[in-house]
């Protein structure tokens, strides 16, 4: 499932291919806005926020996208055919290239001022340039009694950090996901960890938080189950967690994140 860094990578990609040039042509494949057309209008630029993306366009209008759990924006050359089979759910293009949003979870086109509707509700954005970690402990915070696993899920606390980087960040600080939030001494160490990770992830595909690239080597305990902790040996534990409907599943090592 794509995660902060992922949605920052897909921003940096249609910036490349869409900013400061004209539509030719747009294909919304949702009822909703099957007869929109944007062509004409130039685009401005795509931001992401969190796990959203943002495309701004001439006149006032913000094409909102969301990968969810296995959306993805392909960059090609104008007008090649898509490959048969991928559920193209919105094309951008332009003379010279064209975005193809496949399984896109969320396509909406609304007003650029109404933007705040959509994105309002996020707390700071991990890799955003106005990321916050006291803002985000504050709202972590607000809540105490919640679990820590969810909280770092709950986009309104800090936006950006989806199955992956919770597993490897609770691991890291060695806190067992079931903690209170208001049980953690150190959550502005633990935010700051997890942006790190994002961080250092944005530039290139996959994730990486053992510092080691090799395909096998790059995470700690997600993807791990039943395998042996890098650090302990213990079998990493798998189990869900949280009322959300998609993002639940959470690994751990139970010696080395202890109740
Ligand atoms: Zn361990």
């Amino acid at each position: 499932m794509p995660e902060g860094d992922a949605v920052h990578r897909a921003a940096a990609r249609l910036r490349g291919a869409l900013d400061g040039r004209v539509l030719t042509r747009s294909d919304f494949r949702v009822p909703k806005h099957a007869t929109a057309d944007l062509s004409g209008r130039a685009v401005v630029t795509t931001l992401s926020r969190g796990k959203h993306l943002l495309t701004r366009v001439e006149g006032d209008l913000t094409v909102h996208t969301h990968l969810r759990m296995d959306g993805s924006w392909q960059i090609q050359p104008a007008g090649r055919r898509t490959a048969p089979g991928d559920l193209v759910r919105l094309v951008l293009a332009n003379e010279q290239w064209q975005a193809v949003g496949v399984r896109l979870g969320m396509v909406d086109l609304v007003r650029t001022a109404d933007e705040a509707r959509l994105v309002g509700h996020l707390g700071p954005d991990l890799l955003g340039p106005d990321w916050d970690p006291d803002e985000a402990v504050r709202r972590l915070r607000a809540a105490p009694d919640r679990t820590i696993g969810e909280a770092l899920l709950d986009q309104r606390n800090l936006a950006g950090i989806g199955t992956i980087y919770r597993a490897e960040t609770l691991f890291l600080r060695g806190i067992w996901p079931w903690k209170r939030v208001g049980e953690i001494e150190d959550l502005r160490g633990l935010v700051s960890l997890a942006q790190r990770l994002l961080e250092a992830n944005k530039g290139h595909a996959g994730t990486v938080t053992t510092g080691d690239r090799r395909p096998a080597n790059q995470t700690w305990v997600y993807g791990r189950a039943g395998r042996p902790c890098r650090r302990c040996g213990t079998r990493i534990s798998r189990g869900e967690m949280g009322a959300q409907p998609q993002e639940r599943l959470i690994l751990w090592c139970a010696d080395c994140q202890p109740r």
